[in-house]
């Protein structure tokens, strides 16, 4: 017999998380299932913990409207809760005069997006900001930041416990099925159960495809298939060199190796992108040192590669492939007809950026 509740969310990360407190501060009934032993522990604590702008993201889009709206709510949110972050600025440099005029098209995009604050600096301007950063000209980007993702996962627990939403970790959903109105669920571990649910959101990640194949009844024309595109740093030790992060310019699957810190002063490097790894591979590669470096001394020449050490991986959920631009798939069932159900596929970066604002979109789609 099926246990009755208003909403399940599936999956504990950071989107997740502003999803079920969305809808709980919405009025609705949430329980979060989780299948590890705690919340975050994926792709919301395998990142760069950076706040960003806006900037690169194809105009019109999901990723493009979410991250701007996301990260004015992340800061107002972030500052009323007293989740420690830094707006500590982000430099995109070009370093040859080739790619100068590629500055221009990034500021373009970013003016479309709604991002109106970069200012396009030369090199030199660049390297008074920043002692030993060689660039030809950079842009500015003065709304940039960076977060601890796990200080914000906690606050907003705390927002869903406070309007009686209930987490509930060691919960992995193994199956279900569109049953009439409502969507039952059935829940693995200790304590196997079935839930049925007026509203079902999948928010798990890297298996949300997975997950969604495994609910008897939901179109599989609606399910994409996600594809991990795995992406590892390497830490710096010493002091950090620059107090604003530095970006080279962006390919279309990826940002780059950048260079970014904690608000400890702890710098890093990365991430990659690799195609090739397996879903759940964290290991990071070492021989890929070389590789970094080559990239990262050309804006930054006196890098010394002893100082760089193995940090983590994490792996982005893609519904795209190499080379090719993607979106977040945000699919109600105005999408994909089956009522009850809103999947979140491909929510990759700025999806900790974002989070606050799809949080709102999918409360938005849940009133219908
Ligand atoms: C290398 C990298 C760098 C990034 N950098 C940034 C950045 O600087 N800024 C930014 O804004 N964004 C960044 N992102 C993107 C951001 O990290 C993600 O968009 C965000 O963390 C996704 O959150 P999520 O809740 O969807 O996924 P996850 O954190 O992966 O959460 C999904 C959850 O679902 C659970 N789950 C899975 N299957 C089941 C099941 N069957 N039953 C129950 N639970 C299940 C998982 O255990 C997991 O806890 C980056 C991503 C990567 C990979």
């Amino acid at each position: 017999m099926a246990e009755r509740v208003d909403t399940v969310v599936i999956g504990a990360g950071v989107i997740g998380l502003a999803v079920a407190r969305a809808l709980a501060l919405s009025g609705r009934e949430v329980i979060v299932l989780e299948k590890h032993d705690a919340f975050g522990t994926q792709t919301s604590s395998r990142n760069s913990e950076v706040i960003h702008a806006g900037i690169y993201y194809r105009p019109g889009g999901l990723r493009a409207r979410l991250c701007v709206e996301g990260r004015k709510k992340l800061y107002a949110y972030a500052g009323e809760r007293g989740v420690s972050h830094l707006n500590c600025e982000k430099l995109i440099v070009a370093t040859s005069e080739a790619e100068t005029p590629k500055l221009s098209a990034v500021r373009a995009t970013a003016r479309a997006n709604g991002v109106d604050d970069l200012a396009l600096i030369s090199g030199a301007a660049a390297a008074r900001l920043e002692p030993g950063l060689h660039c030809v000209a950079a842009l500015r980007s003065p709304s940039t930041g960076i977060i601890d993702s796990h200080a914000l996962m906690l606050a907003l627990l705390g927002d869903l416990e406070n309007a009686g939403g209930v987490l509930s970790l060691l919960s992995p959903v193994v199956g279900g099925r569109v049953a009439g109105e409502a969507i039952e669920i059935d829940v693995g571990g200790d304590a196997p159960m079935t839930l049925s649910a007026n509203l079902v959101v999948n928010s798990g990640g890297l298996y949300a495809d997975q997950i969604a194949r495994s609910i008897a009844g939901l179109d599989p024309a609606f399910i994409p298939a996600i594809r991990p595109a795995k992406g590892q740093y390497f830490t710096y030790s010493g002091r950090a060199p620059f107090s604003r992060l530095i970006y080279p310019l962006h390919t279309a699957d990826s940002q780059g190796v950048h260079y970014t810190r904690d608000q400890g002063g702890q710098a890093r490097l990365g991430p990659d992108i690799r195609w090739d790894a397996p879903l759940g591979d964290y290991s990071v590669d070492e021989t890929r040192l070389d590789g970094f470096v080559a990239s990262v001394s050309r804006f930054w020449p006196t890098l010394d590669p002893a100082r760089l050490n193995p940090g983590y991986a994490g792996q982005r959920p893609k519904a795209t492939g190499p080379g090719e631009e993607g979106d977040f798939l945000i699919l109600g069932p105005k999408a994909h007809g089956s009522r009850g159900y809103i999947g979140l596929y491909a929510m990759e970066s700025p999806g900790l950026t974002a989070c606050l604002a799809i949080g709102d979109h999918v409360a938005a789609l849940a009133r219908g």
